[in-house]
């Protein structure tokens, strides 16, 4: 078979075209390959409800994300990964590797080898790239061209792997969630040469209510349940008014890819389970770097046995570990950042100490996450609807490690190494790989 120069310059081109970025390859029609491409390159966005837990569908009405299940695949629930804390379970939703090798071990965290603090309010840190291992799927997304708005996201203002995304908005609690949804709509909805292929939104009202409110009881929850449902209603009307809604042959389901999750479930808590960590050990020489429900102590190196010795086994609901001997099921024993001894409260005890409870009366709190991922209570929400997800299918409760090899394929993109595995999620999907 012969060539002739110029078909065999278009096939080349073609050739890296499809190799380098995700899509159907270009039609050898005379189309531009760059718009082919882009047209029909896919579209994901990522929603997370701050604190959801998966069942709260269950505790009020909410027809919105009740339409969104029918339309697409529910899990039953999300299992977050240790601890289940707002950081690290965002962080592992989009690099799929568990805290303990991501290395966002904590909200609040102490590096050995940096000698510096990381917490959420702390902008300096949380925007440096050095506290940021494996690589976010916008990273990955940007090196092959794709542009990406992951807004909100924890570790999207910082440089990782080189890269940042397209659009870096730095936090800002205060923005009102429908202009978070309008901006970010209206970036997927861009022509196709400058759209957002991946984008992220993020709320935090239902995570609010439940820190201040009983979880399993209070009306104030129950409120903000209703006010993320209408959020999700304002969000499926944004993404039909944009022109974003699905065909015929998805009918109801959004027309681009879309994942809705939390990062972990709520235990309620009460004033008679309080750990009073003064009443077991000298706070100055424990060092106390997180307190709530997950301790992180870092005692001097020559007061770490002493330490130990004095929590272990000292309250009922409180487990004491040697970092070494941390349970190998949390996957959080490796980085540097995991404390010398950490102390993990039981379901709905809280951390603290009695000046804390004598300097705050009356506002104990409602709710606590960050305790044992397992725990039925610490279950996050799964659902995800448009043309890459079946329809109206419920499954089996799924590990928040897996959504990134889930998130890679549809997006197109190779993985990088991770604690995932798409086989664990190829279910959800309306034509397996
Ligand atoms: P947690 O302490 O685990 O309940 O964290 C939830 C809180 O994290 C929210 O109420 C927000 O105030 C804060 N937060 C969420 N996302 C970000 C972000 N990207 N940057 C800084 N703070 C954030
Ligand atoms: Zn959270
Ligand atoms: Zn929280």
């Amino acid at each position: 078979m012969t060539f002739r120069p110029v078909a065999l310059l278009v096939l080349l081109v073609a050739a890296l075209l499809g190799c380098a970025s995700p899509g159907p390859s270009p039609q050898p029609d005379g189309a531009e390959p760059t718009d082919v491409r882009a047209e029909h390159a896919p579209q994901l966005l990522l929603v997370s409800i701050d604190g959801f837990r998966w069942d709260f569908l269950e505790r009020t009405e909410t027809p919105h994300l009740d339409r969104l299940a029918e339309v697409g695949v529910r899990a039953r629930r999300l299992i977050p990964s240790f601890p289940s804390k707002t950081f690290p379970n965002h962080y592992t939703l989009v690099t799929g590797l568990y805290p303990g090798h991501h290395g966002l071990v904590a909200n609040n965290m102490w590096d050995p080898e940096f000698s510096a603090l990381y917490t959420l309010g702390r902008r300096d840190e949380v925007a440096n790239g050095r506290w940021y291992g494996g690589e976010p799927i916008w990273v990955a997304a940007e090196r092959r061209g794709l542009r990406t708005s992951p807004y909100f996201w924890p570790g999207s203002v910082a440089e990782i792997g080189g890269l940042r995304p397209t659009w870096v908005d730095p936090y800002d609690g205060d923005v009102p969630n429908r202009a978070r949804i309008d901006l970010v709509l209206d970036r997927l909805a861009l022509d196709p040469a400058r759209r957002a292929s991946f984008a992220t939104l993020y709320f935090s009202l239902i995570d609010d209510a439940a820190h201040r409110y009983d979880p399993d009881r209070a009306p104030e929850v129950a409120a903000a349940i209703r006010t993320a449902d209408d959020l999700v209603g304002y969000l499926l009307e944004g993404l039909e008014r944009r022109g974003l809604a699905g065909s015929d042959e998805t009918s109801g389901a959004p027309g681009i890819d879309l994942i809705l999750v939390s990062d972990h479930g709520m235990a309620a808590n009460a004033p008679e389970r309080a750990i009073l960590l003064d009443r077991l050990v000298d706070i100055e020489t424990a060092n106390v770097i997180d307190w709530n429900p997950v301790a992180a102590f870092w005692p001097a190196p020559e007061a770490v046995e002493q330490i130990y010795a004095a929590l272990h086994g000292a309250h009922p609901h409180l487990s004491v570990y040697r970092r070494e001997e941390i349970p190998d099921r949390f996957h959080y024993r490796d980085h540097q950042r995991i404390p010398p001894i950490l102390g993990i409260a039981d379901e709905g005890w809280v951390v603290t100490t009695s000046q804390e409870l004598e300097n705050n009366p009356g506002r104990f709190p409602g709710g606590s996450h960050g305790y044992d991922n397992e725990l039925i209570s610490m279950g996050a929400l799964f659902l995800a609807a448009g043309p890459s997800f079946r329809s109206g299918a419920v499954v089996e409760p799924l590990r928040n490690v897996h959504v990134y090899e889930l998130m890679c394929h549809i997006l197109g993109l190779p993985p990088t190494a991770n604690d995932g595995d798409l086989a664990a999620v190829r279910h959800l999907l309306r034509s397996a790989p």
